[in-house]
């Protein structure tokens, strides 16, 4: 019997679940103030959950938005019937900064200070964690495993699967338990964290598959030494290409310095029209999916956990071959 078609009732299923939640406790610290959840509908199906969970419509709520993704997510709040205070907005650098800590002011009506550690199409990330006097909302869809995070400083930290944690199709949700218990009245069930965290988050049944990847790959960050290894990792990966970057004026990468991202890093061409070549060649030579963002264009390289270093070194060596021979 494979983990796809076991039934999620099952001891075997419910025993897998329990290690999975357990380990993720272990590699993040989670302390026991707050639950973790494994759900469905990715990071944007929570978009709209934690609006549902933690707030009526009419409320405000805060944002730092540095990015695309945030922006979406503001958008998404306001479906949902809420007034979005954006405490901090970068639209003004292009999204290429990040608000200085103590910047911004947060209005104490706000029910949540949302922000995204990792904006993962700009490549913006935040080097320190904001404070706020309301609880803090995490989207660490494209930063989580690869960071150290004081998750019990958040309300509420969620991440899609498909980038650190393994392959697509769940949700890990970590919230403070002191925050549950106030969902709509209207909230869908499978995305009431209530109801989810009463039925450990088999309710309905599971991405189970994605579940058990998710294992394998916390197995995978704790023998590699944790998160501090990744970060570590996460730090040489990133400083080769920027290194490269910075020593020519062939390549650049607009993001200010104390916001450059460790995990995506999208750099353009002193010349544009060089890009088609620029993607063709880097294909032919096994690197795939270099291209940017499709709103933004360019090139961008996303370097997750799963990304060894002689892949980086192996773009770092292709970015120089190809300057020189059309620098
Ligand atoms: C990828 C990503 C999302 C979207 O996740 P889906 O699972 O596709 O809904 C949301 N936020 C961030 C920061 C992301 O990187």
């Amino acid at each position: 019997m494979p983990v796809m078609t076991l039934s999620h009732r099952g001891p075997d299923f419910v025993d897998l679940m329990d290690r999975v939640v357990a380990k993720l406790r272990q590699a993040l610290a989670i302390p026991s103030t707050h639950e973790v959840l494994i759900l469905q509908g990715g990071g944007m199906g929570q978009f709209a959950a934690v609006p549902m969970n933690l707030t009526k419509p009419g409320d405000e709520v805060a944002m730092l938005i540095t990015g695309s993704w945030g922006n979406t997510a503001a958008k998404e709040a306001q479906l949902m019937g809420l007034t979005v205070q954006r405490a901090a907005d970068e639209a003004a650098s292009g999204y290429t900064t990040v608000p200085e800590l103590g910047s911004y002011a947060v209005d104490p009506g706000a029910k949540y200070l949302y922000y995204v550690p990792n904006e993962t199409i700009g490549g913006v990330e935040f080097r320190d964690q904001p404070t706020a006097p309301v609880p803090l909302v995490a989207d660490a869809s494209s930063q989580i495993l690869s960071q150290p995070m004081d998750v019990s400083a958040h309300g509420l930290v969620f991440a899609g699967t498909q980038k650190n944690l393994g392959v697509a199709g769940a949700v890990v949700v970590i919230v403070d338990k002191a925050l549950l218990g106030h969902a709509r009245a209207d909230c869908p069930s499978i995305l009431d964290y209530t109801k989810m965290a009463r039925a450990s988050s088999l309710l309905n049944t599971p991405t189970t598959f994605a579940v058990y990847v998710l294992g394998l790959v916390l197995d995978w960050v704790q023998a590699a030494g944790g998160v501090e290894a990744m970060a570590q990792q996460s730090r040489v990966k990133a400083g080769l290409v920027y290194d490269l970057i910075d020593a020519t004026s062939f390549y650049s990468n607009p993001v200010s310095f104390n916001a450059r991202s460790t995990k995506n890093i999208p750099f353009t061409l002193a010349d544009p029209s060089l890009d088609a070549r620029f993607l063709e060649q880097s294909e032919q030579a096994g690197l795939a999916f270099l291209a940017g963002h499709r709103t933004v264009g360019g090139m961008r390289a996303s370097i997750y956990n799963s990304m060894p270093l002689a892949g980086v070194e192996a773009l770092v060596d292709f970015m120089v071959d190809f300057e020189r021979r059309h620098g």
